[in-house]
């Protein structure tokens, strides 16, 4: 997320729009009530794999400032990056037999060009009345990334953060997890196998290390040392912008083959792509100081369900240390 002032999950609660009220299996007319209720991935050899979207992990997307805000110089060229990356792992993903693509807009302010995504896919934008797990659903078999970065306090990241430049750390049950981690807690307590990822070196071990055999593939490398602890939020959005990135084309040529290669995997090795779950969840957040507020600190608590627990408000309060 670009906007250092509020979460991607405070700017999509105040966002407007009835998002999908369904999955339509791709393709298909609908012609009943019933049939646009069914649910995904039940009709017999479909495949359908979700793919969430971001744009500080896309090869050739430089910071934030000129390139990831709605008024940025480069906002539509880095919308395009974007879009041709997600092209690229639909393509992949069919090539290994995937059928049905379900791609969230996660960015902010919104960086999936409709018009250039692939006839294939349907996109998902805006959700009410909160967020998690954003159009994500039990039934679809598998979950992708494109363009991630990695979480806040990531060392060698490039434009590292959790939801916004603001958050300093977020953990569950005393694991920091990042916007990645969040959503894979999401897709294994609804059975969705998470099995590729695309964005900085940074985020590919991210991944890795929270899951073990999942298939990556870095785009560009952060080259910043250090993990900016002790920065406030305005001076983290501006540490992470040095990075070594792949020429676009060759980005895209190689999530095709990673995220072929990613599913022809899953599908022979049922192993890899769930996290085990142990209830009751405990949310931590601490956000960093700002120009007029403190650090701060909120929690939140689920005896169950981890979705309800990423959706849960936090009221915090001061952290003093
Ligand atoms: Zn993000």
């Amino acid at each position: 997320m670009c906007d250092s002032n509020n979460t991607r999950r405070e700017f999509l609660r105040f966002s407007v729009g009835a998002g999908f009220a369904c999955w339509l299996p791709a393709g298909i007319q609908v012609e009943s009530r019933a049939a646009a209720a069914e649910a995904p991935g039940k009709a017999a050899n479909r495949t359908t794999v979700y793919i969430m979207t971001d744009l500080e992990g896309v090869a050739g997307v430089i910071d934030s400032e000129n390139w990831c805000k709605p008024e940025s110089r480069y906002y539509e060229q880095a919308k395009e990056f974007l879009t041709l990356e997600v092209n690229a792992a639909i393509e992949g993903l069919a090539r290994g037999g995937a059928t049905d693509f379900l791609v969230a807009d996660g960015h902010g302010p919104g960086a999936i060009n409709p018009k250039l995504l692939d006839h294939r896919a349907q996109f998902a934008r805006n959700w009410a009345p909160v967020p998690y797990p954003f159009s994500l659903e039990k039934g679809m078999q598998f979950a992708a990334w494109i363009g991630q970065h990695a979480k806040s306090r990531t060392e060698m990241a490039h434009l590292a953060h959790t939801g916004s430049m603001g958050v300093f750390e977020t953990t569950i049950n005393g694991l920091a997890v990042g916007e990645f981690g969040e959503m894979v807690f999401c897709a294994s307590q609804l059975g969705v196998r998470s099995i590729f990822g695309a964005g900085d070196l940074a985020f590919a071990k991210e991944a890795q290390a929270l899951l073990r055999g999942i298939e990556t593939v870095a785009v560009k490398r952060g080259t910043t040392p250090g993990r900016g602890d002790e920065c406030d939020a305005e001076t983290y959005a501006k540490r992470n912008l040095a990075a070594i990135h792949c020429q676009p084309d060759r980005a895209c040529e190689m999530i095709r083959a990673g995220a072929e290669r990613a599913i022809r995997r899953a599908k022979t090795d049922t192993g890899f792509g769930i996290v085990p779950l142990k209830p009751p969840f405990e949310r931590v957040t601490i956000l960093r100081k700002t120009a007029d507020k403190p650090r701060r600190i909120g929690r939140s608590s689920h005896p169950e369900d981890v979705i309800a627990l990423l959706n849960a408000p936090l009221n915090y309060e001061t952290l003093t240390d």
